[in-house]
Order: C-alpha cells, then structure tokens, then sequence
C-alpha cells in the first residue's frame, strides 16, 4: 500500500476534467455516507475483480481498520485506468462501502470496450490500494485462445500458497475457484499443520467474517485476485462440511441461520455482482438465495457454466431428489441448448465435486454417496440428457472438492465405457488441503474405474487450461511440497482434448 503524493483531493479531480472519463456513484446503502480517515491503509485484504462482461466487471475490496464506524457507511473512491498507466484514467466512481456488509465494496464497472484489459484502484482519502487488473470479455466472434486456471481447497492451515505465486508465473486470464475458499474448522491441532489461525469453528456472521480475513492476509492470494478476474463458486466449507441444502450433517442447531450468515459472508469477501443478492442487502440479510450460479461467455470460444452444488441440493428419497435443485437444471439444460445454437465450441461445467462414477463396479444407486453426484443419479442423468439432447460441440467439466487429481470421461452411460463419451472431467487437486488417502489404494479403485485415465491422491496444485477452436490442452500442475513457502512445482501431467474428441494422455512432462 502507498500513500498518495498527489496533491489535494480537489486538485486531482480537476485534472481528470482533461480525459474522458464518466462517472459513476453507485450506492446500494440508503444511508449517508460518513467521512473516515484511517490512520493506517484501509486495503490490507488486497483487491479483487469477478463476474466480467463484455463492457464491464465488479472490482472489490474491504475496508479494515482502527476506529472503521461500525454502523455507518463510507464512500470508497476507485479509477479504472489504461494497463500500465494509471495516469490515464477512463472511468471512475465512488460506491458506498456498507456497514451492514462488513465494509466490502462491490463496485460494478460498465460501458468499458470488450475484450480489453484494464488497471484498477481504490482511493480512500489519502490512501490508496495496490494496483490491480481486469479484463472486459470478447462480445462477438471466436477468440483465438484464451487461458484459464482452475483450483479449490484452500486449507489456510494445511500449507502455504506457494500455488498461487507459480499460477500468476503462467499468467492466466481468468481463474476458476470451485469452492472451499476458507475451511469453517476449529485452529487444527494435527502434525500437518504450518500455520495456525487460533480461531473456534465458525458458527456466527462475526466468526466467518473473522475467517475470511485471515485467508485473505496472504500475499499470494491477494497477488492471483489482483492478477485477473475470478469466477467463483463456494462448495461445503463456506459453511460447513457435508451440508446440503438447509440439511445439516450433523444436526447442527440454528442451521438455517449460521448459513445465512455464512452466505453473507461469502458475499461480502467475493467479487459477486450485488443483483447476485435477488432481493437486495435485506433480502441477504432475511437469508433469501444468494444466485451464484452464472453463465459467463468468452466470445464464441468458451462459455463457462458455474454451478452451484450445494444451496438448492434436495436428498430426499423420492423425486424431488436434485444435486442443483430443477430451477438450476432448466436453467443449465437451456444455457447448454443456447450455446449449441451460437456454435460455441467449449461448454465449461464449471462445478463443486466429481461428476464422472467413483462408483463404477457398483453401477448406478448403490454406494450413492449423498456428498457426490453418484448419490445423485437422476440429476446426472438429467444433465447427461441435456448433453446428449443438445449436442454441444465439446463439455469439459471441472471440479474439486476432493482433494485429488482424477482425470475420466463421462459416457452416455456412465456405468459403461462402450457408450459414446459425452464430456471430458478434469478434477483437483487442493491449493494446500490436506487428503489422507495413499496412492495405492487410490489406484486400485482407479482401476475398478476404466473411463479413468488419472488419479493422484498426494499431490496440492492447481490446473492451467488452453484452450483454441481446434482443441484444450489442461496441464496439472503440482508442488514440491505444499508445506514450504517457496515450494517448486512440476507438471504431473498433461492432457489433450481436440475438438470433437474425447480427453487423451498427452505426456508427463
Ligand atoms: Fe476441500
Ligand atoms: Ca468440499
């Protein structure tokens, strides 16, 4: 964080009357603003930037601090400038930073050129926020490429987020977080443990936002939200493990209510757009939906399809049994039907957990785990349906949760590989999250598996997608040791999938 050397406030903004730039004050809060000054940086959780359009994207941020009124709103300044140059100003607003909402800004930028990469900072007062970058989406026509990461699990305990520092090295132009971005636990008293947070299980609004502040004090972190904009969604440790829906695994008291503040918290600590609130800062508060699920297009190359696993999930015996809840199947079901009339060449089914069978000797309703989509074979093959319904040129889905790489093929069938294979599944591994499972054993279920091409149970990382019209190429990537902050990383491995194919080994280099 510096301190701006800039003369006056007033003075600056008369020197921006020379550009072009339109304003924006958008404020969500009712409220009048009060005037704070911080006697240290306000920005010490970093920036970030999500949900991206063709004209425009949400920056973020969170005010922290001595002497921060806790029950009144303050305006936070910020300036969308040319990359490289935030002399060169091209747009600028204030939005209110909401007491009620933890002080988090969520600050919807638009009427911004697509497909253009834009600088960005907050201003409060003297103060001013690390400097970080947004890109607004190809409208129209067929990028040549783009590159994405994908990764999830993130114990803050369980190891240091050297992941991120080799993740901004290869540059990617979006990220996909796919859920446990903060674990709920208690401070853990395991061997395994290299840092330790000291906090109780969180249970309270106060509990997960305290939660949310620790992860986001690390610098790598901050550093990879600053890089590019993510598209995120939560899975269980949000809230709590296992949940489902407003069903508690372990019957936990109040349930309905510690989610809600769980929720909130997620809001106010990701780069969500505020209409992901569907009935505004009070309906969030009432714990009404918080909409996560969003469709997000990267011209005709890509269109990304985040999912969300857990809010409306329904383990009910009978036929209202749903992983996605139907208003969310439709939904898919239609977003897939959409992008096949646009010719979109990849379908993302971006999501929480395995969809491929873990189950496979099994066959179809036994093992039916209700933490995977094995339990939930109905909504699979729903979506299998809309898959083969559809025809969509290419689906790779992407998922987590699991805390190990598996690398398969979804077949129409997916309890028989002689079936045509209908999407390519690339799975894991953690950030930091520690699995327990040997290798071995992993192996030998992989092998009572045979649309699995890859398992790996011992390996943290990440993955880095490119994709062209003509084909995906996903290398995994994997860390010496996830313990040591300045770990190396290696390629576990590398696949292909060429357009209208179905996933193959590429190399192990
Ligand atoms: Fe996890
Ligand atoms: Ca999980």
């Amino acid at each position: 964080m510096i301190r701006a050397t800039t003369c006056g406030r007033r003075a600056f903004l008369l020197g921006l009357t020379a550009f072009a730039t339109h304003l924006v004050l958008s404020r969500n809060g009712t409220g009048a603003t009060v005037a704070w000054r911080p006697e240290g940086s306000p920005f010490g959780l970093g920036v970030a930037s999500g949900s991206p359009t063709h004209d425009g994207f949400v920056l973020w941020t969170r005010l922290m601090g001595e002497n921060l009124p806790t029950d009144q709103d303050v305006l936070v300044d910020w300036e969308v400038f040319e990359p490289d140059d935030p002399t060169r100003i091209l747009a600028k607003g204030a939005t209110a930073a909401l007491a009620q909402l933890a002080h988090s800004v969520h600050a919807e930028v638009a009427g911004l050129a697509a497909d253009r990469w834009y600088g960005y900072r907050f201003r409060l007062g003297e103060w001013v926020s690390t400097i970080g970058k947004a890109r607004t989406l190809p409208q129209a026509g067929t990028p040549a490429r783009i590159r994405f990461a994908y990764a999830s699990c993130q114990h803050w305990e369980h190891g240091f987020y050297a992941g991120y520092r080799h993740m901004l090295a290869e540059q990617p132009e979006l990220v996909l977080f796919v859920g446990d971005y903060i674990y709920e636990y208690a401070s853990s008293t395991s061997a395994f443990a290299v840092r330790h947070h000291q906090l109780p299980a969180a249970r309270t609004l106060d509990d997960y936002r305290a939660r949310y502040a620790i992860y986001k004090s690390d610098p790598w972190l901050q550093a990879m939200h600053a890089h590019c904009p993510w598209l995120v969604i939560w899975d269980d440790h949000e809230v709590e493990n296992d949940y489902a829906g407003l069903h508690s695994l372990y019957a936990t008291e109040h349930f309905a209510k510690m989610r809600a503040a769980a929720y909130q918290a997620y809001y106010e600590h990701m780069p969500l757009r505020p209409s992901t609130m569907l009935a505004g800062v009070e309906g969030l508060l009432r714990g009404q939906e918080l909409r996560i699920y969003d469709r997000v297009a990267f011209g005709r190359l890509a269109t990304f399809h985040l999912l969300d696993c857990r809010q409306y999930r329904n383990v009910a015996v009978d036929k209202s049994r749903s992983m996605l809840g139907f208003p969310q199947e439709q939904w898919l079901d239609e977003g897939i039907g959409e992008c096949t009339r646009q010719g979109v060449h990849w379908n993302l089914i971006v999501q929480q957990n395995r969809i491929t069978p873990a189950n496979y000797p099994s066959g179809a309703g036994k093992n039916a785990s209700v933490d995977r989509w094995d339990g939930f074979h109905q909504s699979r093959e729903r979506l299998i349906g809309s898959l083969v319904r559809h025809r969509p040129r290419n689906t790779l889905i992407i998922g987590g949760d699991i805390h190990q790489n598996w690398v398969a093929r979804l077949h129409r069938d997916p309890y028989d590989i002689r079936s045509p294979v209908v999407a390519s599944e690339f799975v894991g591994t953690s950030i930091t999250s520690h699995m327990g499972r040997s290798q071995k054993e992993a192996e030998r279920h992989a092998a009572q598996n045979p649309h699995t091409l890859l398992v790996n149970t011992e390996k943290r990382g990440y993955g880095v997608v490119d994709l062209t019209p003509e084909r995906a190429e996903v290398a995994l990537r994997v860390l010496d040791d996830p313990r040591q902050e300045d770990s190396g990383i290696t390629t576990l491995a590398r696949f292909v999938v060429e357009d209208g194919q179905s996933v193959r080994f590429a190399t192990n280099q």
